[in-house]
């Protein structure tokens, strides 16, 4: 019977031990964990996800800044303000919630960004810690997403040692890393795209698939070797009609969710499987670059 990985449990578990490190860090050091978020303009989901982050870091004792800058700043201003940010030695966290305005290059923000306060690990330099590995692995912030990926998996598979795994998808945010992250834990990893010939193919010799592919339910149960654990990471609001005729919209993920649960051993659904994993990384990385600027050792390994 296909297990659910109840992803909004674990990240709760997650959340009570960034707590339990934060608290430990106030007591024995006076340092507060801070975390500055920075939105620039006026993007819906954007304002939902930064009040999300702000009302969690709260309730782990986290203190938060927001900056909320008007759609049209011009690129200085942010460079500016990040400068500003980088030197606060209050401030143990910097993120800029992306996407940002068209008129904004947002490789620059990112790497304006110091190494050490990037915790959502998207800076060149952490980005290539990562794909070293080993020792400079400890010293890197490894993206929310993936690294919420990562726990869960290593949460529910004893050994991911010489495990066949399938990352569908190559973006620097969530597929790259994710297939370092793997290869890193030792399993033999194949990445996909959208310009691979026969996906199914490759998918159907997978102990572990995670898609990340921003496409809705693309991945089929027909696709996967019975017994896979499947760790969907897509977040898609696709327009249904309701029971009484009339429009409305839900979200899915990448994954068929029906046809996947009939065959896989482990499965994460959307909502409620990686999406909340990924702001309790988020609060971790902040605490971990606290107990840094502090000096002391990272609270929790991968
Ligand atoms: P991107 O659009 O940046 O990347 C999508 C990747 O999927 C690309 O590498 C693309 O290939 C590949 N792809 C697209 N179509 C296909 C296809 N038909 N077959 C195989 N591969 C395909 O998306 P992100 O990585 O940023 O996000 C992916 C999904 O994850 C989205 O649904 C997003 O909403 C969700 N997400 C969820 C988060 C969470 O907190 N749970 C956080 C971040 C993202 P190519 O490179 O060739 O174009």
């Amino acid at each position: 019977m296909t297990n659910i990985i109840d992803g909004k449990a674990f990240a709760a578990k997650i959340r009570t031990e960034v707590k339990h490190d934060s608290d430990n860090l106030i007591s024995q050091k006076s340092v507060e964990p801070c975390l500055a978020v920075v939105l620039v303009g006026e993007n819906p989901a954007s304002k939902v996800y930064v009040g999300a982050k702000t009302k969690m870091a709260a309730e782990c004792n986290i203190k938060t800044k927001d900056y909320k800058l008007d759609d049209s700043t011009d690129q200085e201003t942010l460079l500016k303000l990040i400068d500003d940010l980088n030197n606060d030695a209050s401030v143990h966290g910097i993120l800029v919630q992306l996407p940002l305005p068209k008129q904004i290059d947002e490789r620059k923000v990112i790497d304006t960004i110091t190494v050490e306060k990037d915790v959502d690990g998207f800076h060149a330099i952490n980005a290539g810690r990562l794909s070293i590995g080993g020792e400079m692995l400890k010293k890197a912030f490894i993206p929310c997403t993936p690294l919420g990926s990562l726990l869960l998996l290593k949460d529910q598979v004893e050994d991911l040692k010489g495990k066949n795994a399938v990352v569908v998808g190559r973006s620097n945010i969530v597929g790259k890393p994710m297939s370092q992250l793997l290869i890193e834990e030792s399993c033999t990893v194949t990445v996909v795209h959208s310009k691979t010939k026969d996906i199914e193919s490759v998918c159907a010799n997978a102990d572990i698939v995670v898609v990340a592919a921003g496409r809705p339910e693309m991945v089929d149960g027909k696709w996967l070797k019975k017994g896979a654990v499947v760790i969907d990471v897509g977040i898609n609001r696709i327009p249904v009609t309701k029971e009484d005729g009339s429009e409305g919209s839900k979200i899915v993920g990448d994954v068929d969710f029906a046809s996947a649960s009939e065959v896989a051993s482990k499965i994460t659904p959307v909502p409620g499987g990686v999406g909340p994993m990924t702001i309790a990384c988020l609060l971790r990385n902040t605490v971990t670059s606290a107990y840094r600027h502090a000096g002391l050792e990272d609270p929790r390994s991968i």
